[in-house]
């Protein structure tokens, strides 16, 4: 059996999925927005996006604005 796909680690819960099945995002300087192809990208799962106690403590970590990264996760979830 083949098995090709991409497979990363969402950073948050570090399971493994598919690439495409997860949310690919970058840190642009200082503000998290989605990956645009250039810099160095994260991924998120989407169980984690869901989990708002997850979002809290992503923000947390790269001191975004709950609300701002809650507002850009929901565009792309
Ligand atoms: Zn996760």
């Amino acid at each position: 059996m083949k098995n090709s796909q991409p497979i990363r680690m969402c950073i948050i819960c570090r399971s493994r999925h598919p690439q495409k099945s997860l949310i690919r995002l970058k840190q642009n300087s200082k503000e998290v927005v989605a990956f645009d192809g250039t810099g160095r990208s994260f991924y998120l799962c989407r169980s984690c996006v869901k989990d708002e106690k997850k979002r809290k403590g992503l923000a947390k970590r790269f001191k975004q604005d709950l609300e701002q990264l809650t507002r850009l996760l929901g565009t792309l979830a």
